[in-house]
């Protein structure tokens, strides 16, 4: 007994508490049975700081990726840009960062950057070849990374555990990475607490989409709400497989959102209520590419400009400022999917705006940020900063 405590006094003094703590992603199942074995190169598990995957290498890419998200992975380090192959795979099943060069697909990260942003270190984990598909860049950029943000948003009274990969094979990008004809992801959502396993039952939320990948993808991430047991059927895998089979049957069939699940509330959401009036049109309302605060006041939706004018988009798309900035008021909400339970959370979205306009790919593939001072940089693959004349591919007007 003695000897036990000091080897785990040891094991803490090693690796540190964080290590030692971090909430296991598989906890809820391995989706695909993978093991770490090069015999099944399709199907290897991979154990990274801050998420486990399973990968495949006839794809070039993961099967899918799963992690654990609390409010506390959530922090003020920058996104650090570091591309780089998974060097814990076999060699020749490496895909450089170059790979995705000229496809016209973006690098998409399945584990995102910002659900890992409380140090240099753990943010550069998430940018490992092996944790990114081939995405078309209106879903990376826009409906992908709306549900992303939700996901944080939800992970200020939550813990999560998330599941996400693509599937479908639209044809291989330099005869290496597949193209997916859909990615998909499951979030299943606990309210912040202990023994997570015991405490998912009948009531377990659980949000699943599946989202083509192309131009043609609505913004609205919640067009595309399914259910465990669909996302199952098209990948073949089993999610949830340590919870009972009992519980997984409720919960796998529940749509978020539906009137069966009482636990969601989202079916009473704006966003939602302005949907009947048709997808295209809602798309052209949120088609703003300012990092725009949003309010809603009768039927009109609200944004704050970058300038800081108040507008509301007609239906042809145009703005329309108008005089009374309370209108914009200053209640930020997580576009286009308002968080279920209102709260003010000003001090934490403005830095998320800031994000949104600084750090956008551009065409050639290169992420261009706005420094400080006014600068126009994008970072190296070794990371360094390479300030460029052009301010306008930071977006300046
Ligand atoms: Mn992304
Ligand atoms: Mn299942």
């Amino acid at each position: 007994m003695k000897t036990l405590l000091l080897i785990l006094a040891f094991t803490f003094s090693v690796f540190g508490q964080t290590a030692v703590t971090a909430p296991e992603p598989l906890l809820l199942g391995n989706p695909s049975k993978a093991k770490t074995d090069v015999r099944e190169p399709d199907n290897y598990l991979v154990t990274h700081n801050g998420y486990t995957l399973s990968y495949n290498k006839s794809r070039g890419a993961a099967n899918w990726v799963a992690w654990h998200l609390e409010e506390t992975d959530i922090g003020d380090a920058e996104r650090t840009n570091a591309f780089a192959p998974d060097t814990t795979l076999p060699q020749d099943w490496w895909i450089l960062p170059s790979a995705y060069s000229g496809s016209g697909y973006d690098r998409g990260h399945l584990c995102p950057s910002k659900d890992r942003s409380t140090t240099e270190e753990i943010n550069r984990a998430t940018f490992l070849m092996s944790n990114m598909q081939p995405q078309a860049p209106k879903l990376n950029q826009k409906t992908w990374k709306y549900l992303e943000d939700y996901e944080r948003e939800l992970a200020k009274d939550n813990e999560e555990y998330i599941y996400a990969g693509c599937y479908g094979d639209k044809g291989k990008i330099g005869g290496k990475v597949t193209i997916p004809t859909n990615c998909w992801k499951i979030i299943v959502v606990l309210p912040a607490g202990e023994n997570d396993l015991k405490r998912v039952d009948k009531t377990t939320r659980i949000i699943a989409v599946d989202m083509p990948n192309d131009e043609t993808v609505s913004q609205r991430w919640r067009t595309y709400l399914t259910t465990v047991d669909a996302i199952e059927e098209k990948t073949g895998y089993d999610f949830l497989s340590e919870v009972s089979k009992k519980n997984q049957k409720v919960i796998e069939s529940v749509k978020d959102g539906s009137t069966e699940n009482g636990e969601s509330g989202t079916a009473k959401e704006p966003a939602k209520a302005s949907a009947s009036k048709g997808k295209d049109k809602e798309d052209k309302k949120t088609d703003d590419k300012t990092p725009a605060k949003k309010t809603k006041s009768g039927d009109r939706v609200y944004i704050t400009g970058s300038g800081g004018g108040c507008y509301y988009l007609t239906e042809s798309g145009k703005k329309a400022y108008v005089k009374d900035k309370s209108l914009c008021g200053n209640a930020p909400a997580a576009e286009p999917a308002p968080t279920a339970a209102p709260a003010p959370q000003a001090e934490k979205s403005a830095p998320k705006a800031e994000e949104k306009t600084q750090a956008k790919p551009n065409s050639d593939g290169r992420t261009y940020i706005k420094g400080a001072r006014g600068g126009c940089y994008y970072l190296t693959e070794s990371g360094k900063k390479v300030y460029v004349k052009d301010k306008s591919l930071c977006g300046e007007n």
